[in-house]
């Protein structure tokens, strides 16, 4: 079969979603390390075009999103929610269905000028003190949302933020300038090692990503989910056992 029908048809599968605001994910830390998600996510998906053999998926604010399905790779339409094992590339959720990217071989973005990024998290070599200086320089930033800035550090998504900082018992809503040394270490040694041990089971291993009202798996208090940070992407932390407070304001 062709592989540019293939792809146009693809293209057409994710028609429904243009128009939409999307969360997008990386459960697979493969994909993640890409840094595509964490720059789509919570943006309005513009088009879907088919091009010679690329799937081009445009997004506000001019990035473009380039998946190449070399023999392997499979996008799907299913319903918002759908419950699924394994881990795919990426998922674009809109608001009845989802997009769902497996095995993309390749997947880059096309934004000019995109920053230089952060050490990629899940590098063979990797130098964990630093990384910890580099988190520094978003001294104002939420912790939350400086582990997802790719220009500090490389690779981290929404879910891995929130399973890293429940795995260390830290909120994510104090500043990273408030925080100790300790903490940013453990914050990002968490995501590395959860991020590694996803690659290697094959199972995205979730304790509180997307459960929000329902009771934290480590103390029953009810875990919370709230918009953070200018990308306002959904950050969920239990405010039972995760230290450093809550959203500003409260
Ligand atoms: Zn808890």
């Amino acid at each position: 079969m062709p592989e540019g029908d293939a792809l146009h048809r693809a293209a057409r599968r994710l028609q429904p979603l243009v128009g939409q605001r999307l969360e997008v994910e990386s459960p697979n830390p493969r994909a993640q390390a890409t840094g595509v998600a964490p720059r789509v996510d919570g943006r309005v998906l513009e088009a879907v075009e088919a091009v010679g053999k690329n799937l081009l998926l445009r997004f506000e604010g001019g990035v473009v999103v380039r998946s190449h399905l070399r023999m392997n790779g499979r996008w799907r339409i299913e319903p918002r929610g759908k419950v699924r094992t394994g881990l795919p590339w990426l998922v674009l959720r809109g608001e009845t269905h989802e997009g769902v990217l497996w095995n993309g071989p390749v997947l880059t973005l096309e934004q000019r000028n995109v920053a230089r990024l952060g050490q990629d998290v899940l590098a063979e070599e990797f130098d964990l003190e630093a990384a910890v200086v580099r988190l520094r320089q978003g001294s104002d930033l939420r912790l939350g949302e400086a582990l997802q800035d790719q220009r500090l550090v490389a690779g981290i998504g929404n879910m891995w933020m929130a399973e890293a900082l429940w795995s260390i018992r830290t909120s994510p809503w104090p500043r990273v300038g408030d925080v100790g040394d300790g903490t940013l270490r453990d914050a990002i040694g968490a995501a590395r090692r959860l991020m590694r041990e996803a690659l290697a089971t094959g199972r995205p291993g979730r304790q509180v990503y997307r459960r929000a009202g329902r009771p934290c798996l480590r103390c029953g208090t009810i875990v919370r989910s709230r918009g953070q940070g200018d990308a306002n992407r959904t950050a969920y932390w239990c405010p039972g056992c995760q230290a450093g407070g809550g959203p500003p304001g409260e």
